[in-house]
């Protein structure tokens, strides 16, 4: 992904062109399993629950888009019945695929799919047993997620996780959850706050900046001996030490209604084409300041590409987004081993356990980038050769 992405970066560079994706957000389906209460996609698809996008129509997409990694969402895309087919060809077009799962299905599909480095199960978990099941409004459904897991683990492949931050998110409780993921072999773990759908009534779930802000502040400090995925200057801007301008074009997201435009949480049009999307949509009305609805907004579909595409550049920026591109964040365990799963693999998933730490993570037989130490990172030179 790293030398991927680095070619692309340098293309796109030299090509002088202005707009360009980074993480194209596909949506095959918006069917779902549960109803999270903070997801806005079942409400606002709500009438079009039941549409699904051909294989052919979705590679369609991801051609004319050209992102070079492929984020696989919904809806839930292990109910997308050619899910495996569609993986695969995404695969032979040479791009990257996240795909985002609640993880209920991830044992049952997992024939449809062969490891590679360029594949990555994303499991949403939003803390331990008692609060996930809480929050996707089902009971038995991190045990399944974490089943999924070790079954994914066990077949080879690469498994991050994905949480998101709420209001009531307790940070300890989110650091005892990566402390338990790595005893899974986990390999790395993304973090994002809550995206404030206008269609999701709850609102009091959704924080402020401010709040943003000082969750992420702890969130880095408790935090940071876990392989979090999140780019440094994304953090950097979460937790209010940098000002960033949204490029909602740098994660553009495509559904069965069509190039969804603005971005992944505003809908003022759908595109039929990506040139329709980046053409047609007013950019400089959107943003922080611009438009009442970004005011709280600083997910990473309008600001994690910020630091590579969007202005607001400092001095260092692109050296510090290198080291952390090349300090091997992703891939986590060094040597290929998970470490062995303590107990029954739920003993602190009720969200009262304490937590676990790498030190205790698989009884010491933990081989994990966290429990072996800083990643190494490479030469400068070497950094140059492989762009
Ligand atoms: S600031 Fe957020 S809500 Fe507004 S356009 Fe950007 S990504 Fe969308």
């Amino acid at each position: 992904m790293t030398t991927s992405m680095a070619g692309y970066l340098t293309r796109k560079g030299l090509s002088g062109q202005e707009k360009y994706p980074l993480v194209m957000m596909l949506e095959p389906l918006h069917t779902c399993n549960l109803t999270c209460t903070g997801c806005g996609r079942i409400r606002e698809y709500k009438s079009t629950i039941d549409e699904i996008l051909p294989v052919e129509q979705c590679l369609k997409a991801v051609e004319e888009c050209g992102a070079p990694i492929v984020s696989i969402c919904g809806g839930e895309p292990l109910m997308y019945p050619e899910i495996g087919r569609l993986a695969g060809e995404i695969l032979k077009r040479k791009k990257h695929i996240y795909l985002c799962t609640n993880g209920i299905f991830l044992r049952k599909r997992l024939h449809d799919f062969k490891p590679t480095s360029r594949f990555f199960f994303n499991v949403h978990l939003d803390g331990l047993e008692k609060t996930h099941d809480i929050c996707v409004e089902r009971d038995g459904v991190f045990r399944e997620a974490v089943e999924g897991i070790k079954a994914a683990k066990a077949a080879g492949f690469l498994v991050a996780s994905n949480t998101t931050i709420y209001k009531e998110t307790d940070i300890e409780e989110i650091a005892e959850l990566f402390a338990y993921l790595q005893t899974l072999g986990v390999d790395g773990h993304m973090l994002s706050p809550a995206y404030s759908y206008s269609s999701v009534m709850t609102q009091d779930i959704f924080m402020s900046r401010q709040e943003i802000q000082e969750k992420f502040r702890l969130a880095s400090q408790l935090l940071e001996r876990y392989n979090i995925v999140t780019s440094p200057i994304y953090m950097e801007f979460l937790r209010g030490e940098r000002e960033l301008m949204c490029t909602a074009w740098g994660n553009p997201t495509y559904n069965p209604r069509g190039w969804k435009g603005p971005c992944y949480l505003i809908t003022d049009a759908h595109h039929e084409t990506f040139k329709g999307l980046i053409e047609n949509t007013q950019w400089d009305k959107y943003g922080h300041g611009r438009d009442p609805r970004c005011e709280n907004c600083m997910v990473h579909a309008g600001y994690e590409a910020s630091a590579v595409l969007g202005g607001n550049k400092k001095l260092g920026d692109t050296w510090k987004m290198l080291q952390w591109t090349f300090s091997g964040k992703m891939g986590g365990l060094s040597n290929g081993k998970a470490a062995k799963v303590n107990g029954n693999g739920h003993a602190n998933g009720n969200g009262k356990g304490k937590a676990a730490t790498p030190a205790h993570a698989g009884n010491g037989a933990g081989t994990s980038q966290v429990a072996a130490g800083p990643a190494q990172e490479p030469k400068e030179n070497e950094v140059f050769r492989i762009l």
